[in-house]
């Protein structure tokens, strides 16, 4: 097992990982909020998170993952309000497409998901507990965190904190505070809008309360890894700092990692220049889960990703490198035997894969080894001088670099239907329709329920609902 060093931004340097808990790393997600779909950009960072994990799962280390789902904010409470509807009921479909779309990436999910509605308990105690540091102020019923009773504020960002002037806009809250730099942790109720009455008075939760609340329920006061976009960095992580280190008297966060930004043809993503995508904007242009996989995790993350055609053309053609190399390794054509130095070829492979991974996660690196190793069997085969043993030794080795990349198994079209992609070019006609469910109906009547359940699975997986009738007769629809 190869040393894992990871660079911290707290320290500006890469640092060897040592887990608070050994053998174990607990790790921290800032999530979504589920206020729209998600975009690319934010997809890259769970692509290196989910990387990330898995990477430590295959050294052998057991991972705590929590990630938050922001569902409450200012934005969401006044859409909400505008809709007329509950935050909750406002945030559900937002979160429900943010899950099917990790499952899309194969991004496995987090041991705790944690909703912000589901934890203003924890929240009110952290507030709380700053309040008897007397880290707090109430000014016109928000309670707002003193920066200046932190002198440790500013580590994380090397924020400049005596070059902001009083006045300045550091965060996007609109209400009254005494000094620019401080940040609003329990937010004043509006009328007509989402609040909860606590014992700290009437109101919401500020954002970055939400992180250090949850973050420090599930993982303890001390965090081996917290994972976020650069963007995070200030004023979000440095707040989390302050809030959980003030009310604990311990070091929050042992290694902060950051992904950095994703650019669209070497421009940074804008509404103004319509270059927002979202995963289902590229997939209804009929690009493949995998490839989007691919592309956004063969940049390592600590370098800028410039999302282009051509990388998505190049991430596709990879992709199936990768699938044709592993299907050609299993045809039944091949001599037995096996041959030591085939044998330490395949070894040398996986030990660069790792050691790629172990140096801050190079992912680049880590691609060219398995690349390498294709191009050299495939070479081999070409000459029929792979032997069968060393070709099904080949084939796990690509399975457990698999284990870390996520696209090997040939799932996208499934992925693309269950997202109601697809579904036009393999729509079934009426007439088709009608003869599976009458195939059903008879099947239920000669009591061949698993045929009748197959039946209704093939439509379902066609995008089609059937709904059975009191009297006997069956509804259908496309989806
Ligand atoms: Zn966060």
């Amino acid at each position: 097992m190869a040393e894992i060093r990871l660079y911290n931004t707290l320290t500006n340097r890469v640092e060897p990982l040592l887990p608070v808990h050994p053998g174990e790393i607990r790790m921290y997600t800032c999530g979504p909020t589920v206020y729209a779909f998600a975009h690319i950009g934010n997809f890259r960072t769970f692509v290196f998170q989910d990387v990330l994990r898995r990477f430590l799962h295959s050294q052998g280390l057991r991972v705590l993952q929590v990630m938050n789902v922001t569902d409450v904010d200012d934005r969401i409470i006044r859409a909400a309000a505008a809709a007329g509807v509950d935050i909750r009921e406002y945030t559900e479909k937002y979160l429900e497409a943010f899950l099917a779309d990790l499952d899309a990436l194969h991004i496995e999910m987090p041991e705790e998901l944690a909703r912000a509605t589901d934890h203003i308990e924890d929240m009110v105690a952290l507030v709380e507990k700053l309040q008897q540091r007397g880290l707090t102020y109430t000014s016109e019923g928000s309670i707002y965190y003193r920066i200046a009773g932190f002198p440790a504020y500013g580590k994380l960002s090397k924020i400049d904190m005596a070059g902001i002037q009083p006045g300045a806009r550091v965060d996007v809250d609109q209400y009254e505070k005494q000094d620019a730099r401080d940040f609003a942790l329990w937010k004043a109720p509006k009328p007509g809008e989402h609040s909860w009455e606590t014992r700290i008075g009437p109101g919401r939760p500020g954002w970055h309360v939400e992180c250090s609340a949850m973050a420090m329920k599930y993982l303890g006061d001390t965090l081996d890894i917290h994972t976020g976009g650069v963007d995070l960095v200030f004023p979000h992580h440095e707040n989390e700092i302050a809030q959980s280190e003030a009310a604990t008297g311990k070091p929050f966060v042992r290694h902060w990692l950051h992904a950095e930004h994703l650019m669209v043809d070497g421009q940074k993503m804008s509404k103004s220049l319509g270059n927002i995508y979202t995963l289902r904007d590229l997939f209804a242009k009929g690009q493949k889960p995998s490839t989007i996989r691919f592309l956004l995790l063969s940049v390592p993350y600590r370098r800028q990703l410039n999302f282009t055609e051509e990388g998505l053309v190049q991430a596709r053609s990879s992709v199936e490198r990768l699938r044709n190399f592993v299907t050609r390794l299993k045809t039944p054509k091949i001599a037995p035997g096996s041959n030591p130095e085939t044998q330490k070829r395949i070894e040398k492979a996986e030990s660069d894969f790792d050691a790629a991974l172990a140096d801050d996660l190079n992912t680049a690196m880590a691609l060219a080894a398995v690349f390498d190793l294709a191009r050299d069997i495939n070479t081999a085969m070409d000459r029929e001088a792979l032997l069968q043993q060393d070709a099904l030794r080949a084939v796990a080795a690509m399975e457990k670099f698999d284990a870390v990349l996520g696209v090997l198994v040939d799932d996208d079209d499934d992925k693309l239907r269950k997202l109601g992609f697809g579904v036009a070019q393999a729509r079934l006609a009426a007439a088709q329709v009608e003869a599976l469910i009458a195939e059903r109906t008879e099947a239920k009547q000669r009591r061949d329920f698993q045929r009748a359940d197959a039946i209704r699975q093939q439509l379902a997986d066609s995008g089609i609902l059937i709904e059975d009738m009191k009297d006997g007769s069956v509804r259908w629809k496309y989806k």
